[in-house]
């Protein structure tokens, strides 16, 4: 059963809280206690394909589900259609010791499909499980990446309609074309006056407008988000831990049940929260190393035990850690205090009022024993971008980079030398002018087009561009709606054709 870390005492079954989202007190839901794997069950995943490895993981966390239910939910996300790799996340040993799991042969070429994929599936799932007869619809403010991946992931899912608003002057060139052209029944995409902001701000208060609510209540239509706080978002994170894990195994990288060390790009702190709980189910792994860019509110929290995000926002070559509140950081807290909710919810509240929480000495310690941190600047991630790839012609995106940076760091700080590896969020292409300018400065003066430029990336180094981004130039635009943030309610009833 799930249970709010804010100390709510209701406790919903694994379909409730994928369908809920979020818990009535504002918590956010974490398993009531966490399920085991024993060595047995570990060895057992060295010969597992990737789907297999998911089911031994997910089965124990969706009790709920039939098994059938979650391997049909397996199958539907993690395909050979959707994914370009039949290993789904291989594991890619880049000179002597430097293993890469590459999150993103997904549809849209980053590692948000690795949840985006699985969590449509498991949601739709949930509303039948439930009896929900309410049509649910997403609402996504996005800057560019999670807006396309929520978007491949629920496109003609049943019962669900999802409805992307992007910032007209927010996004690049091929992630406005990834949104335009995209295919479905049941999806919308809506250009907004502004930037990010502006369209966040126009979904939020959606949310909040109980009128809005109330007449589409009456339509039979219920809102939802597709946010990194849903545990039906992180649960199919775990399983590439393990996956990695069964993988360094299988490749004679380490014996069956040595310890490893993962380093992982981290922003919101839900992918390294998914390596947290692997860990408490007993996969050995020694150190967590949360790798951030310039925004490295989270590097002073590990450091010091005080959060602190009143501090001015960089615009960074990696853009998706551009992030000043970690919202999982409250799951590790509520594990951490053993489930001390007052707690928990009184630290939340101070984040909220004052922007800053201590956790003091005990806590600071515990969390050190699991986790180490560092950053890397915008210099230092082009930096690793070219010498990775002039010693082992290998590609790394901006934010891979930060955490070879990182790792490189550990390695000189600490001396550990723990097998490692290092969790790579996005494709090279999809950063296509920083990955390229890294590794040729001089086509700085070209002007090249967005499209040119995947294609300079790929006759430079040799690697495929993915078929998604290829296909892109011939795509037709699709949708066409533009408006102001003002409007953005009037035309969310326009799509629902409520009136
Ligand atoms: C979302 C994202 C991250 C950050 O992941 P979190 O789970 O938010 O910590 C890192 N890299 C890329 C490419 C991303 O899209």
């Amino acid at each position: 059963m799930y249970i709010s870390t804010r100390g709510d005492k209701e406790k919903l079954s694994a379909a409730n809280a994928i369908k809920n989202g979020i818990a009535l007190d504002g918590g956010l839901f974490v398993p009531e206690s966490i399920p085991k794997l024993s060595e047995q069950q570990l060895l057992a995943l060295v010969d597992m394909n990737y789907g297999q490895r998911a089911f031994a993981i997910l089965e124990k966390f969706l009790e709920d589900y039939q098994k059938d239910e979650i391997k049909a939910s397996i199958c539907a996300a993690y395909n050979e259609s959707k994914f370009d790799n039949p290993d789904i996340a291989p594991l890619v040993t880049v000179g002597e010791d430097r293993h890469v799991l590459e999150l993103w042969h997904g549809p849209t070429s980053a590692f948000k499909d690795m949840a985006l994929q699985l969590l449509p599936q498991l949601l739709s799932r949930a509303l039948k499980k439930t009896g929900e007869k309410k049509e649910v619809v997403i609402l996504v403010a996005t800057s560019g990446d999670t807006g396309k991946a929520a978007l491949e992931g629920f496109k003609d899912i049943e019962q669900i309609k999802i409805i992307v608003f992007y910032p007209r002057e927010g996004v690049s060139k091929i992630q406005r074309l990834q949104m335009v052209s995209q295919e479905g029944q049941n999806v919308a995409v809506v250009s907004v006056q502004g930037n990010f902001d502006d369209a966040q701000t126009g979904v939020k208060k959606i949310f909040n407008d109980n009128i809005i609510n109330f007449r589409l209540q009456e339509q039979g239509f219920q809102l939802s988000s597709a946010n990194s706080i849903n545990w039906g978002r992180l649960v199919p994170q775990i399983v590439y831990y393990f996956s990695a894990y069964a993988d360094m195994v299988k490749g004679g990288k380490i014996a069956q049940g040595g310890a490893v060390n993962f380093v992982v790009p981290t922003g919101n702190f839900g992918n390294i929260l998914a390596g947290y709980y692997a860990k408490l189910m007993g996969l050995p792994i020694h150190k967590l190393i949360c790798a951030s860019n310039s925004n490295n509110v989270l590097t002073d929290f590990l450091h010091t035990g005080i959060y602190n995000r009143n501090r001015g926002f960089h615009k960074t070559l990696s853009p998706s850690m551009d992030i000043l509140i970690s919202s999982n950081l409250e799951r590790l807290l509520y594990h951490v205090t053993g489930g001390n909710t007052a707690q928990v919810k009184a630290w939340m509240e101070e984040l909220q009022n004052s922007g800053t929480y201590n956790i003091g000495n005990d806590y600071l310690s515990q969390l050190q024993e699991i986790f180490w941190a560092d950053w890397a600047n915008d210099e230092e991630t082009v930096a690793v971008i070219k010498d990775v790839f002039s010693r082992y012609h290998y590609l790394a995106d901006p934010h891979t980079a930060v955490a070879w940076h990182v790792y490189n760091s550990y390695r000189r700080q600490t001396g550990d030398y723990t097998p490692a590896v290092l969790v790579s969020t996005a494709s090279p292409f999809k950063f296509n002018e920083s990955v390229l300018l890294a590794i040729d400065n001089s086509i700085r003066n070209e002007n090249q087009s967005e499209f040119a430029m995947l294609h300079s990336l790929a006759d430079r180094t040799g690697w495929p561009v993915p078929n998604a981004l290829a296909d892109l130039a011939h795509k037709e635009i699709l949708h066409k709606i533009n408006c102001s943030k003002e409007e953005m309610p009037a035309v969310l009833m326009e799509i629902l054709k409520i009136d």
